[in-house]
């Protein structure tokens, strides 16, 4: 059972990030008529993959992945797409205040009920995890009364030990063909993934069946410290 809501609010640095785990959620949001926003801080133009056979060139790259992002979010009917233009690998190096702020006018701009974005300290990639801090923070940052819920996304080894099972567990069965052409759409980086996904899914595996069906997220916990 998938909450209505508002508005929702999704910030990752990454085109791709959304697919894996989010997206069958953002079609599902679409279909009950939720407005979504999506804030892809970077281009991913420094991606080491260029497609098997190649897509795109180093130079190309970034207009390939800026154009299977869009494709992506069409495959979600998602109509709301910032790409804030940020350049990959260097948001660890942003001024965390800057971050904070873009966050914070993203919030505002956008006034969701909810925000959906990495775990900080569960999210393995230093791009990720920038984002995910500078979410915290400016989330934080609010009164309590007017905070958005915050859907986390972790995927790090120790993240079930530590942090236990995730809380929100959405079943997407019904926008699985939305997130199969949202991960097909950025064929760049998930060609040789979606090889084995589609072999799987077309020997009717229960495992993979099951990876695209629940989408798991951490509702994001207040007294809990980031650092
Ligand atoms: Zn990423």
């Amino acid at each position: 059972m998938i909450e209505k809501e508002r508005h929702v609010l999704i910030i990752l640095p990454h085109p791709d990030d959304e697919a894996f785990g989010i997206s069958g959620s953002i079609a599902a949001y679409r279909n009950m008529g939720v407005p979504v926003t999506y804030a892809c801080l970077t281009l991913g133009e420094m991606g080491r993959n260029l497609g098997e056979p190649p897509v795109a060139t180093r130079e190309t790259l970034p207009e390939i992945r800026k154009a299977e992002l869009i494709k992506s979010c069409e495959a979600m009917g998602l109509e709301d797409l910032r790409m804030l233009g940020f350049r990959d690998k260097t948001l660890e190096f942003e001024d965390d205040e800057e971050m904070v702020k873009l966050v914070e006018d993203l919030i505002e701009d956008t006034n969701p009920s909810l925000v959906i974005s990495f775990y900080p300290r569960y999210s393995v990639h230093p791009d990720h995890e920038a984002t995910a801090r500078a979410v915290v923070s400016a989330i934080r940052r609010m009164k309590e009364d007017e905070r958005p819920k915050l859907y986390a996304v972790a995927f790090a080894n120790n993240t079930e030990a530590e942090l236990g099972m995730p809380d929100v567990i959405h079943d997407v069965q019904d926008t699985i063909e939305n997130k199969l052409n949202s991960l097909r759409a950025h064929i760049s980086q998930t060609v040789w993934m979606m090889k084995e996904t589609e072999d799987k899914l077309a020997q009717n595996d229960p495992e993979i069946k099951k990876w695209l069906r629940y989408e798991r997220f951490y509702a994001y916990k207040w007294d809990m410290d980031f650092k």
